[in-house]
């Protein structure tokens, strides 16, 4: 096992923000990431588990212990059975391209969320409609107390808007992923999830140093919801409005300040816009979060998972 120190963490996150990692551990399969755990934990340093660092925001000093990356990539497309088996740090993009590329459909909206098929798994991604809940048979997982590997079916990962078991319990983390997918009927998958990345791209959602959304999209009253039906035309979806429409209303679109920015086109994106610090971004965001909450009574709370403050 190659333990390496004082690795820098800003080039491993979409951010391009933070210190270092006083240790690192690249972890290629089930047993490294054992042994990984074992050397945190015997030395009673804390760990952080990263992958394909597009939902982290890490502090400017860095993380003061162990970071495991998950390195294990390996996807297996099984056009027979419409399944896919994906190690937990394979990309997601490529896990569609090729499940898309052999006629196998359910995945192309999500085309374009970055980061690696655990991570996804774990914060139920989702965009255009789809989510990882859609498509997960089963999460293999293992605990970092008891060195047990267990498989989850769907309905055992209780998934719900960006959120499931494994967000709640860290005491496990994603080893496989197995994706049900159907055979495309009606068009080429493929052909979707380019569409689907071109517009991505046109509303500015794509290649940008953010962490994608950087708050969830909040749970509103009626009269909440009532205004975003008749402004926008759309209904509110599980209660929930759009965090960058009640910033945008906060007037925060297009905003900023020391290097940090939000999106002109989705301002719930937090984008650093070129050597901007972690407290920065932190400083604008906490200014979004009190503006909304003093103008509408709402409290947003972060999608992006904060490390080493
Ligand atoms: C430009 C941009 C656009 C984005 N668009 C979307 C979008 O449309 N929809 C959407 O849902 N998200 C979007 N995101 C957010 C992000 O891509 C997703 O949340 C992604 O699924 C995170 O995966 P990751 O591998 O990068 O996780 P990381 O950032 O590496 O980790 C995120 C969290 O997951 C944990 N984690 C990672 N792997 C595992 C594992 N194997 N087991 C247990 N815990 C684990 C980490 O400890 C951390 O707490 C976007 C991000 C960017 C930068």
């Amino acid at each position: 096992m190659n333990i390496l120190e004082n690795v820098e963490l800003a080039p491993l996150t979409t951010f391009e923000i933070g210190g270092p990692a006083k240790y690192f551990i690249e972890v290629k399969n089930s047993d490294q990431l054992g042994a990984a755990l074992d050397y945190a934990q015997t030395r009673k340093l804390p760990f952080f588990v990263l992958a394909g660092g597009s939902n982290v925001l890490i502090a400017d000093t860095g993380f003061n212990g162990v970071v495991i990356k998950i390195a294990f990539k390996e996807l297996k497309v099984d056009t027979l059975n419409s399944q896919v088996y994906a190690e937990a740090g394979s990309s997601l993009m490529d896990c569609i391209f090729e499940s898309a590329g052999a006629g196998l459909s359910g995945m192309e909206s999500m085309y374009g969320i970055p980061g690696s098929v655990g991570g996804a798994a774990r914060g139920n991604a989702g965009a255009f409609g789809a989510e990882m809940v859609d498509v997960v048979k089963e999460i293999t997982a293992l605990n970092i107390e008891t060195r047990e590997i267990k498989t989850f079916a769907n309905e055992d990962c209780f998934f719900s808007y960006r959120n499931s078991f494994f967000k709640k319990n860290t005491d496990w983390i994603i080893i496989s992923v197995l994706l049900q997918l159907e055979k495309e009927t009606g068009g080429s998958a493929l052909k979707r999830a380019e569409e689907i990345l071109a517009l991505r791209n046109e509303r500015q959602i794509q290649n940008i140093q953010s962490a994608g959304s950087f708050f969830m999209n909040p749970s509103v009253n009626q009269s909440i919801q009532d205004s975003f039906r008749k402004e926008k035309g759309t209904e509110a979806r599980e209660r929930r409005v759009p965090a960058g429409w009640l910033i945008e209303k906060s007037g925060f679109k297009g905003v900023c300040e020391n290097n940090v920015c939000t999106g002109k086109r989705s301002p719930n994106y937090i984008i650093n816009s070129g050597g901007a610090s972690a407290s920065s971004v932190r400083n604008l965001a906490e200014s979004i979060r009190n503006k909304v909450l003093e103008k509408f009574a709402i409290e947003l709370h972060e999608e992006v998972m904060q490390v080493g403050f």
